[in-house]
C-alpha cells in the first residue's frame, strides 16, 4: 500500500492530498505556487525539461517552471525543479504510473555490474522467491547469481521485457493504492488491471486511447525523442468523473544519444545498441486499452 505523501496541494482554492506512486518520498514537496510541485533536482532531468519546453512534446509533459533552492525534509539546502502538478485540474483523481521501455536500467549500469561479476547470494534468494525455476542448474548449485544476470532477469518477471512497459503503481478514487505489480506480466493480467483502474469511469478509456495516439504521433516527429535514449520514464494516467489525460514524466535516466547513434525505439534491445523499446510500450498500451474498449 502506497503512503500518502505528507503534503496537501492547493489548486483553484481546493486543497487535496497529493499522491506519489513511485520514487523516494523525500524527493517531492509542495510548490510555492498553487498547482505546482517540487522534485529534487537532477541535472540530467533538468536539461531534458529545458529541451522539452522547446520541443513538440511540450503539451505532453508537465510544464517546467525553472528551479529553486529550499530546505528538504532533513533540513538540508537542496535544489528542486518546479513542475506543473498534473493532478491539479482533477477532483479526487485515479492515477496510474506505467514505466515505459523494454529495460529500466542504462547500458552503463549493466556494464558497471559486469566489471567484477561476483556471485550474489542475496540476488539468488530474491530470484527463487519469485520463481524457483529461474536459476540454472549451475546457479542452483552455487546458490548465487551475478548482478548483470539478475538485472536482465528482473525485467522478465513483469511485462517490461515483453510488452515494453510495466505498471508501477495505481491509486483509485476510493483512496486504495497499490505498488504490488512487480510480477504483473501477461497481457491478460494487464488488461484486468486496466479494467479495474477504469471501472466506473468508462469515459476515460476512449480519452486515454486518443491521447496515447497523439503521443505516438508526436513522438514520431519529436527532435527530443529522435536524439534521446528514454530509460525509466513513465506515462502518468489520470482521470476523474469528467476528464482523463496522460503525460510523459520522469527523465532522470533519459540520455542524449552519442552523435553518430540513431535508434528506432521499436527494435529489440541487444547489449550495446541503446534501443529502449519505448514505442513497443506505447503501441501495446494503445492495443490493450483498445481491447478494453471493445469489451
Ligand atoms: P522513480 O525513478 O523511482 O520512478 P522518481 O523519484 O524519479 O521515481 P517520478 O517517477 O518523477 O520520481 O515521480 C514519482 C511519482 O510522483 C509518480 O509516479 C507520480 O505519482 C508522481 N508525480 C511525479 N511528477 C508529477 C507531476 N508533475 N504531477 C503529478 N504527479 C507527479
Ligand atoms: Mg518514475
Ligand atoms: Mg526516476
Amino acid at each position: 500500500i502506497v503512503q500518502w505523501t505528507p503534503f496537501f496541494q492547493t489548486y483553484k482554492k481546493q486543497r487535496y492530498p497529493w499522491v506519489q506512486l513511485a520514487g523516494h518520498q523525500g524527493n517531492f514537496k509542495a510548490g510555492p505556487e498553487p498547482g505546482t510541485i517540487l522534485k529534487k533536482l537532477c541535472p540530467k532531468e533538468q536539461l531534458c525539461f529545458q529541451v522539452l519546453m522547446k520541443d513538440v512534446l511540450r503539451p505532453y509533459v508537465p510544464e517546467y517552471k525553472g528551479h529553486l533552492t529550499c530546505e528538504d525534509s532533513d533540513g538540508e539546502t537542496a535544489m528542486y525543479l518546479q513542475l506543473q502538478d498534473l493532478l491539479g485540474e482533477f477532483t479526487n483523481p485515479c492515477v496510474m504510473d506505467c514505466k515505459v521501455g523494454v529495460r529500466t536500467y542504462l547500458e552503463e549500469e549493466l556494464a558497471k555490474a559486469k566489471e567484477k561479476p561476483k556471485l550474489r547470494k542475496d540476488m539468488y534468494e530474491k530470484m527463487i522467491q519469485i520463481d524457483p525455476n529461474a536459476p540454472t542448474d549451475e546457479e542452483h548449485r552455487l546458490k548465487g547469481v551475478t548482478k548483470p544476470r539478475y538485472m536482465v532477469w528482473r525485467e522478465t518477471i513483469s511485462s517490461t521485457a515483453t510488452l515494453g512497459f510495466r505498471i508501477e503503481g495505481i491509486k483509485k478514487s476510493d483512496g486504495k493504492s497499490s505498488k504490488d505489480f512487480k510480477t504483473t506480466k501477461t497481457r491478460e493480467q494487464i488488461l484486468e488491471c486496466f479494467a479495474d483502474f477504469t471501472a466506473g469511469f468508462p469515459h476515460a478509456i476512449p480519452k486515454y486511447i486518443q491521447r496515447l495516439k497523439a503521443i505516438k504521433a508526436t513522438l514520431e516527429v519529436s527532435n527530443f525523442f529522435t536524439t534521446h535514449e528514454v530509460i525509466g520514464s513513465s506515462l502518468l494516467f489520470v482521470h476523474d468523473q469528467t476528464n482523463a489525460n496522460v503525460w510523459l514524466i520522469d527523465f532522470a535516466k533519459t540520455l542524449v544519444l552519442p552523435r553518430e547513434m540513431q535508434i528506432t525505439h521499436s527494435m529489440s534491445w541487444v547489449v550495446g545498441n541503446h534501443e529502449d523499446g519505448y514505442m513497443i510500450g506505447v503501441n501495446n498500451l494503445i492495443d490493450i486499452f483498445s481491447q478494453l474498449m471493445e469489451q
